[in-house]
Formats: C-alpha cells, structure tokens, sequence
C-alpha cells in the first residue's frame, strides 16, 4: 500500500512513478479486506497496544469501543492538498504485510486504478512487472 519510495532509476520513471499517496487501495482494503499474520498480531500485542486494540481475534480492524468491524482503516491519515488530498499510513513501520505488499501485480494496479503505473506500462505487463518488482523490492518478494 502507501509507499514513499524514491528513486535513482530514471527508465523506472518513464515506465512506472513512485507511490503519489492517492490512498485508493487504503480506501478499498481498509474496511475489511486486509489481513494480518499471527506473528504481526503478536508484536501489536506485545509492543504496540494502540495497532492491537483494533484486532479482533484473527481480523483487523474492529471498533475497540463496540467490536464492530470499521469500514475504515484507522490509521488512514489525510492532509489536504492543493486539489488533491495525500493520504498517509499512521502505523507505516509497522503495517501489515498486506499493506506492505501492495501493490503486487499489474492486474491489480489497473483494477484498482493505482495511480504508479504509466499508459506505457499497459504495453509490456512482463516489463512493468519488472520494474514494479525493482520499486517494491524493500517491501516484498520479487513476483513470479
Ligand atoms: S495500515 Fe496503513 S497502509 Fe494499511 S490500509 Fe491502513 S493506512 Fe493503509
Ligand atoms: S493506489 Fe497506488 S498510487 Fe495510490 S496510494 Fe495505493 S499504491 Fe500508492
């Protein structure tokens, strides 16, 4: 999901630009659809209360007051912006591994219409898979 990565790579950048914060996949993950490992669920036990009191049980993200699953990741944060709001992640270093894989595949960005891929990139998907993968490499495995 979010993620403010830079780079050197200036081919990167004619076929696929950094993540520009648009927060859609936030916005249609967050209410439900994201997941969480045991292992992170532990560590928000453990060490951070304030990610863990939105688990429950297995799942993310409920309503700590009323167990009600949230239709909003709580840790979506919004700074307004000249004509376009920039979302960011409250809990960036320690989001779920869902979030940190996202975005995986080409499928996915054009479904979600994730705002990193260029026109370009519609004309080689191996290609943009490629360089999605060289973008991605400090947040996931490479795909395939
Ligand atoms: S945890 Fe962070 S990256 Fe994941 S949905 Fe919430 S705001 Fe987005
Ligand atoms: S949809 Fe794409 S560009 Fe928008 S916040 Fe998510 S990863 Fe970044």
């Amino acid at each position: 999901m979010i993620h403010f990565l830079l780079t050197t790579y200036s081919e990167a950048i004619q076929h696929m630009k950094d993540c520009n914060q648009c927060g859609k996949c936030c916005l249609k993950y967050g209410d439900g659809a994201l997941s969480a490992t045991a292992a992170e669920i532990d560590m928000w036990e453990l060490f951070e209360p304030h990610i863990y009191q939105y688990v429950k049980g297995n799942d993310i993200w409920f309503d700590p007051d009323t167990g009600v699953q949230l239709t909003r990741c709580p840790f979506l944060e919004v700074e307004p912006g000249q004509g376009k709001e920039k979302y960011t992640c409250a809990i960036y270093l320690s989001r779920p591994e869902d979030c940190r894989h996202y975005p995986g595949h080409i499928a996915e960005m054009i479904r979600d219409e994730c705002e990193m891929i260029e026109v370009i990139d519609l004309e080689d998907f191996d290609k943009a898979q490629s360089k999605l993968d060289d973008l991605m490499e400090d947040s996931r495995p490479r795909r395939r």
